[in-house]
């Protein structure tokens, strides 16, 4: 990634702060879902995946939560406020961005997407 002199104060603070090592996380609502909303609004190439969900990539990340109110199923979390039944996808999502394709363009979600959505209660 080029360097972040043209970003924002506001995110180039952010990206700075990774010494904190705190990312947003993509979590199990997002599996077999797949609306890639989130990837449209990601400033940087930090969303990666595989045939049934997408991973945030933490080093890529620079933390400045606008995917978070784009999903539909409230799959990413940051991780500060990460419900416990979830600490999980934090390894998950580190090791599986690093072996899988950047996305970095919206497409079509799975089919019965919509269904999905519905049991998941959104
Ligand atoms: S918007 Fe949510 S469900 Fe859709 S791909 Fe992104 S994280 Fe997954
Ligand atoms: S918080 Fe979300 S939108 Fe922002 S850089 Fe990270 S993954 Fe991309």
């Amino acid at each position: 990634m080029p360097g972040f002199d043209y970003l924002p104060r506001r995110l180039r603070r952010r990206r700075r702060a990774k010494e904190e090592k705190m990312t947003f996380v993509v979590t199990d609502n997002c599996r077999k879902c797949r609306f890639t909303d989130c990837v449209a609004v990601c400033p940087v190439d930090c969303f990666h995946a595989d045939e049934e969900m997408l991973y945030i990539d933490p080093d890529e990340c620079i933390d400045c939560g606008a995917c978070v109110p784009e999903c539909p199923v409230e799959a990413i979390y940051d991780e500060s406020q990460l419900p416990d039944e979830h600490r999980e996808w934090i390894a998950v999502n580190a090791d599986k961005s690093k072996k899988l394709p950047v996305i970095n363009e919206t497409g079509d979600a799975f089919p019965g997407a919509e269904e999905r959505k519905k049991q998941l209660g959104f």
